[in-house]
Parts: C-alpha cells; sequence; structure tokens
C-alpha cells in the first residue's frame, strides 16, 4: 500500500464530497448566476464574521489577487524569508503587483511585532514606502508551526500605526485553528484579508478564498478576471469546498495525532539529527549520516513511502485526510526497521 506524505494536497475526493459535487445546483459565475459558489463565498465570510469572499482556483491566486489590491507597483511587501508568497509563487510578487519585499528571518517561518516595526521603511524618497504586511499561519517550511494569537494582534497594532494591509496566507489556518482551539472569528477581526486553501488538509480537488471587505473583494473579482479566473459552472468545484468546510475541519485532529506518532518513532532513530517542533500535520526532520535527505527519500520510497526532500539536509512528510491509521502504523513499523 503506498503512503503519499509529500503533501495535503494529493487527497482524492471520497464518496460523500462526489456526491455532493454531482448534485450541485450550477449557473454562470461571471454572471454572478452560480447558486453554489455564492454559498461557499457566504459560508466562509460568515465563517469568519468577513464582509466577502471570493472563490478562486488556487491560493496563489487568492494571495496575488490580495496583494494586488493591498499595494501600488513600487511598494514593499513585509514577509518572512521562507513564505510561499516570496518563495513559490513564481515571482508573482513582482510580476503581479510591481513590488518588492523585505525579507524578515523569522522563528520557524513566524515574525515578530518588534521585526515587523524595524522592517518598516520611513518616509524617505531614497525608499519604498512600505504598504503590506503578510503572515503565513500554519507556516510551511517551519514545519507547519503556529502563531501565537497575541503577537498577531500585536502586528495588527503595528499595521494600523503605520496605515499597512494585513494579509493572511492561511493556506493551512484551519490546521491552526484546530491545534490551538482558536476562533476562526477572531482571525476575522484581526486581518485585512485572508487565503484559505480548501485543497490542503481539507480534502477539495480545486479552490481557494480570498476573504475581506466588500469593497476590497470587489477589487479582488475585477483582478481574478484579468488573471483568466473567472469560471463558469463553478459550483461543481464550490460544492466541494462546501462538503469539505462542513465536514472535513475537526477531522483535522487525527492528522496532527498522526504527526506526533511519526514524530516519536524518527526521534528515536539516529539517522534523524533534528525534528522541528510538530505543532500540526507537518514534520520536517533533519537527517544525517549514513543517509542524505535525497538517499533516506530514495529509500522510503523503496519501500512505498513518499516524501520530499526539501533541502540537501531536511525532508518533509504531511498527513492528510488519505492516511489511515493502518498507513500511520505501517509506516511506524517501517522506519523502526530502518
Ligand atoms: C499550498 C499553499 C498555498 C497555495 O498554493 P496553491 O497550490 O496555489 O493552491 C499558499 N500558501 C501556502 C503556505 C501553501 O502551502
Amino acid at each position: 500500500m503506498r503512503i503519499d506524505l509529500r503533501s495535503d494536497t494529493v487527497t482524492k475526493p471520497g464518496p460523500g464530497m462526489l456526491d455532493a459535487m454531482m448534485h450541485a445546483a450550477v449557473g454562470d459565475d461571471v454572471f454572478g448566476e452560480d447558486p453554489t459558489s455564492n454559498e461557499l463565498e457566504a459560508y466562509a465570510a460568515n465563517l469568519f464574521g468577513m464582509e466577502a469572499a471570493l472563490f478562486c482556483v488556487s491560493g496563489t491566486m487568492t494571495n496575488q489577487i490580495g496583494i494586488k489590491v493591498h499595494t501600488q507597483p513600487g511598494n514593499e511587501v513585509i514577509c518572512e524569508q521562507s513564505s510561499h508568497i516570496y518563495q513559490y509563487e513564481a515571482g508573482g510578487i513582482a510580476f503581479n503587483s510591481g513590488c518588492q519585499v523585505k525579507l524578515i528571518y523569522g522563528d520557524h517561518g513566524r515574525i515578530t511585532a518588534k521585526q515587523v516595526e524595524e522592517s518598516i521603511n520611513p518616509d524617505d524618497s531614497h525608499k519604498a514606502p512600505t504598504a503590506l504586511v503578510s503572515l503565513e499561519n500554519t507556516a510551511n517550511r517551519g514545519g507547519g508551526s503556529c502563531y501565537d494569537f497575541d503577537e498577531i494582534l500585536k502586528i495588527k497594532a503595528v499595521c494600523e500605526k503605520h496605515q499597512l494591509g494585513f494579509h493572511l496566507d492561511g493556506a493551512r489556518l484551519f490546521n491552526a485553528l484546530v491545534a490551538k482551539k482558536e476562533s476562526a472569528k477572531e482571525y476575522g477581526k484581526a486581518f485585512d484579508s485572508i487565503s484559505i486553501c480548501l485543497s490542503k488538509g481539507l480534502g477539495a480537488p480545486v479552490g481557494s478564498l480570498l476573504l475581506g471587505k466588500k469593497s476590497f473583494i470587489g477589487r479582488g473579482r475585477r483582478y481574478r478576471k484579468l488573471l483568466g479566473g473567472g469560471t463558469r459552472q463553478s459550483g461543481y468545484m464550490a460544492a466541494a469546498g462546501l462538503y469539505a468546510l462542513k465536514n472535513n475541519i475537526e477531522r483535522l485532529a487525527i492528522d496532527h495525532a498522526n504527526a506526533q506518532s511519526i514524530s516519536e518513532v524518527l526521534r528515536s532513530k539516529p539517522f534523524v539529527e533534528e525534528i522541528f517542533p510538530v505543532e500540526t500535520n507537518i514534520i520536517i526532520f533533519k537527517v544525517r549520516d549514513p543517509y542524505t535527505a535525497a538517499s533516506l527519500a530514495a529509500k522510503l520510497k523503496e519501500l512505498d513511502i513518499l516524501a520530499i526532500a526539501i533541502s540537501p539536509t531536511n525532508i518533509r512528510m504531511v498527513l492528510h485526510l488519505d492516511i489511515s491509521s493502518e498507513m500511520v502504523d505501517d509506516l511506524c513499523n517501517t522506519i523502526k526497521k530502518l
């Protein structure tokens, strides 16, 4: 049995989700007439207590539209150096928004209010005007680490003081909410805009949502069209997203517990030098002799276990809803024998 831990994006829709998709009410969403997309947007906005939402095909699109609406060309965006918006969106901040970034070296992907305040450019004609602060929660390259909500509120206060936009890349925000027993509505109050992914741990085949004020989302809708992201009978995709939001949030705790069990076995192995703190569904660990990350990933692949070597020394494993408890037991036994 193949155990695919490369990403929580590899999940496939189960019978309940497929059934919801098959029976979705649809219309032309570019005309605003797709009832299921409208329902999904309203449902998500309500979940976070925010005014409006925009359904897009990917989290890259929701982040990029968010950044575009918050900025003008020539502005600067503050983010952590390992953040998805900087590392994995194909240079989109420069291409789509004409902005540059100020990178902060954080703690497992998290930055502090003090670091943000020190990174804001002074009002000086040599400098790019700082326009936006973007956080990532959970932080993917930080090993699925979660922010302390008090720090988020401190960063919010800095943004308000300096009149900066405050965006959250919440591709895996639900993992953080479940792990830390936090409320979506508190996040909705803290940020100007939030991007959430339906196609990560929540298990939908496609889709992300951008949340914000009505006027913000209205401007975002225009950029979605500009990027070629206006889709027609999108209700078939939206139905999967609605199903995911209604059924697959609480079960993320199972993925977190599975990540803990696997990390405990890894911790006992001499070839594991270090494991990032495991807070949610991601395990990042550093390997040492006789393995490199690539050679251990290759060895695991021979054993039908797929994981990604994310650097010469580090391997990432991601838990998700298609990993059963039998698979976790198998995996732990296999690792014990290595
Ligand atoms: C996956 C992910 C995204 C969005 O990725 P898409 O593949 O474009 O949906 C954004 N941010 C983070 C942290 C992610 O892990």
